[in-house]
């Protein structure tokens, strides 16, 4: 079994620059549910992305386990999403994350809106930390991350070690343009957030997406104003981050 601690750098590269390379997105899926089978499990966002992966994935590996981060506080637009979702693509294992502390308890234990005061520790605590308790069953994850979304991502590989959850980390959509994403949504009449049509991109949770004016690039409505750009869960790691400069 290919995991973080069996694959050296070089391994990596080979598996980026050799094997997968010229694949498409539906063939780094394939390629990734032979090698990994159900050690592998799609963090899916529920953006326009996710619509895409879910139903290649669904195609590739029908009963592939997926998650959803629920920090309780997604616009009510997100939530009917996952409804429809979960009928859409019913052959898939769709599982909704929830963090320890309900909205109401973090209130009372951290204060009114951290998320305005303090969103690094709310993410943390509403993303992170769930995320990372769930990932640590798997030896690989799937995540819709393009390489045009922002700068930060710009360099995005197929494959990487994502050494901040101890696992390899899989980008089968990483040289997709949002239109290639909205084409394949339409052509295959996909379910997908309504907010979209309504200048929203890039959505999060509700207290931290807003609207994006032109000329801003596809995340600029995610912690507008704050100079947070991400949630932590797709930083490189430390020994990675040059390359992103
Ligand atoms: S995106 Fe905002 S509301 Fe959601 S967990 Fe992060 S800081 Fe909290």
């Amino acid at each position: 079994m290919l995991t973080i601690s069996t694959l050296t750098d070089q391994d990596i590269q080979h598996l980026n620059d050799q094997v997968l390379m010229d694949k498409s997105a539906k063939d780094v899926l394939t390629w990734s549910y032979e090698t990994f089978g159900d050690e592998l499990v799609y963090s899916c966002s529920l953006g326009a992305e996710g619509m895409v992966l879910l139903d290649l994935i669904e195609q590739v590996h029908p009963g592939a386990n997926v998650i959803f981060l629920d920090t309780g506080l997604h616009f009510k637009e997100t939530y009917a999403l996952l409804n429809d979702v979960r009928e859409r693509f019913s052959t898939l294992n769709i599982k909704a994350l929830l963090p320890e502390n309900t909205v109401e308890e973090q209130k009372e234990k951290y204060g009114d809106r951290l998320w305005a005061r303090n969103p690094d520790q709310c993410c943390a605590m509403r993303k992170f930390e769930p995320l990372q308790k769930e990932l640590s069953k798997y030896t690989a994850w799937i995540s819709g991350l393009r390489r045009a979304q922002s700068p930060t991502r710009a360099h995005t590989p197929f494959i990487g070690k994502d050494h901040r959850f101890s696992l390899l980390k899989i980008c089968p959509l990483i040289h997709w343009t949002q239109d290639e994403v909205w084409d394949y949504i339409y052509k295959n009449n996909l379910p997908y957030n309504p907010l979209h049509e309504e200048n929203y991109p890039s959505i999060g949770c509700a207290p931290c997406t807003a609207k994006v004016l032109d000329g801003g690039d596809e995340r600029a409505g995610r912690w507008s104003g704050m100079e947070k750009t991400e949630c932590g869960l797709h930083w490189p790691a430390e020994s990675e981050r040059e390359d992103e400069v």
